[in-house]
């Protein structure tokens, strides 16, 4: 694919629109946009320049856009700058190629909680989105006891028997729900983790770790929680699960909502330190790389700063973790299987993990890895990316699946919920059984495996 001159994707027209361009808080960092030289290298790799070939839709291209409203010469009314900052995944692909190290991740966050501000004066939502952004960031996504409960109504609706009616009945179809309503998890029996718990390590105790259970990890992907603390008693940790946790904040950062996500990173500082932990262990690459980003986003303020620094270097991803201690191999079991890795973004862009989950993929005996084409690529799900574009999220997704495919593996394994979510429904929709496991579900697996053969 051919590379373009980069240039100032403004109309005339436009150019001649109010200006407004950034103000107060949060404003998108002069340096880090004078760090980008226009080389052209994290064109390649992004996702929505690869689909559209658009120089506005490439890491390049909104950098310059942001440049743009910076420096006055368009406003934050820009059609083209709001389409952008909402098309963009903050995939973070473009991060690990350039040459200067731009961050352009938050480049890109600021700018969407600068457009935020600007939408909530000058372009309000109807009442009905107010109303939905309400419930969804400053209700399920902030208060966990709402988001088990909500959980707990979506399992009724799936075990009711009203899933099936609503599916067949072209109710869903009618309320344009029903890409939607595909992504949802399958919300099991047994589902959530409780919280509170401590669970003994196995054998010698070598480490004592908390776990972040998050919200949609903690509901409906409690098996995976659960392979994580079997994986971690096996190797001599002792698991904790405070109970005052709450959600990372990932879905309000990505979302322009940084105030409401600096809150919640301040109530999961308070609830981890002075635990004494070794390590503070994440299983989703998005949460393990927000609260990674916590020192980054409480920088500024003096009474948080050492605070959220100290937190951030105790967080491990599960396969970091793994990878640095050592691991416990005599007991793993033999799985027959043949996997292909779909890389999580936040777990091979923004934590820059690639060689970890791979290790522990090898470690398991009779297990055949095989590497599928532009791994790495975002699969287009993005917290909720996939409900807020679902062209060009479906799009993504039928890309990777197609690559994933053609590798012949019957299982496909990730690291993240949505990903797993993204990846489930275009399966589901190509009508493949292929199934989708978390790296941690393996090695769980393959202990298990491992005490039976014993
Ligand atoms: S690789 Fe870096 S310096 Fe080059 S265009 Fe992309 S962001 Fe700018
Ligand atoms: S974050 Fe991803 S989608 Fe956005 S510009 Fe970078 S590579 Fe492209």
């Amino acid at each position: 694919m051919s590379v373009e001159e980069p240039s100032l994707p403004v109309s005339a027209p436009e150019a001649k629109t109010i200006l407004l361009g950034f103000q107060g808080k949060d404003i998108p960092s002069a340096a880090v946009i004078q760090a980008c030289v226009h080389c052209g290298l994290c064109l390649p790799v992004c996702p929505t320049y690869l689909e559209t070939g658009r120089e506005t839709s490439s890491p390049r291209g909104r950098i310059l856009l942001i440049k743009a409203v910076s420096e006055g010469q368009i406003g934050l009314d820009s059609a083209v700058f709001q389409r952008e900052m909402s098309l963009c995944l903050d995939c973070r692909a473009c991060e690990v190629v350039c040459p200067n190290g731009v961050h352009y991740g938050r480049l890109l966050e600021a700018s969407r909680e600068q457009l935020e501000r600007f939408k909530a004066q000058f372009e309000p939502r109807p009442w009905w989105q107010k109303l939905l952004r309400k419930v969804v960031f400053e209700g399920l996504f902030a208060k966990p006891l709402l988001f088990q409960m909500f959980s707990q109504l979506l399992a009724i609706y799936q075990k009711s028997g009203f899933q099936q009616l609503a599916r067949q009945s072209g109710l869903l179809q009618s309320l344009k729900v029903q890409e939607a309503e595909a992504l949802l998890p399958n919300f099991s029996e047994d589902f959530m983790v409780p919280k509170g718990q401590i669970y003994p390590a196995e054998g010698k105790r070598r480490f004592t770790v908390a776990l972040l259970t998050g919200c949609v990890m903690s509901t409906a992907f409690a098996q995976v929680h659960k392979a994580t603390i079997r994986v971690l008693q096996k190797n001599g940790c002792e698991v904790i699960l405070p109970p005052d946790q709450t959600c990372c904040g990932a879905l309000h950062f990505h979302s322009g909502l940084l105030e409401e996500g600096r809150a919640l990173a301040k109530q999961n500082i308070i609830t981890f330190t002075g635990l004494g932990v070794d390590a503070i262990i994440v299983n989703a690459a998005g949460c393990g790389s927000t609260l990674k980003e916590y020192g980054h986003l409480l920088a500024d303020d003096p009474l948080w700063q050492a605070r959220a620094k100290s937190f951030t270097a105790k967080v491990k991803d599960i396969h970091e973790f793994l990878g640095e201690i050592d691991l416990n191999r005599a007991d793993l079991g033999h799985l027959p299987l043949i996997v292909t890795y779909q890389e999580p973004c936040h777990l091979a862009h923004a934590q820059r993990l690639t060689s970890q989950p791979r290790a522990l993929l090898t470690a398991i005996p009779g297990l055949t890895l095989r590497e599928m084409p532009e791994s790495s690529v975002c699969c287009g799900s993005a917290g909720v990316y996939n409900l807020l574009q679902p062209v060009m999220a479906q799009q993504l997704g039928q890309r990777k699946v197609r690559h994933a495919l053609a590798t012949g593996a019957n299982v496909i394994a990730t690291a993240n919920p949505g990903c797993a979510l993204q990846l489930a429904a275009e399966l589901k929709r190509q009508g493949q059984t292929v199934q989708i496991h978390y790296i941690v579900e393996l090695l769980a697996e393959a202990y298990q495996s491992g005490q039976k053969q014993g």
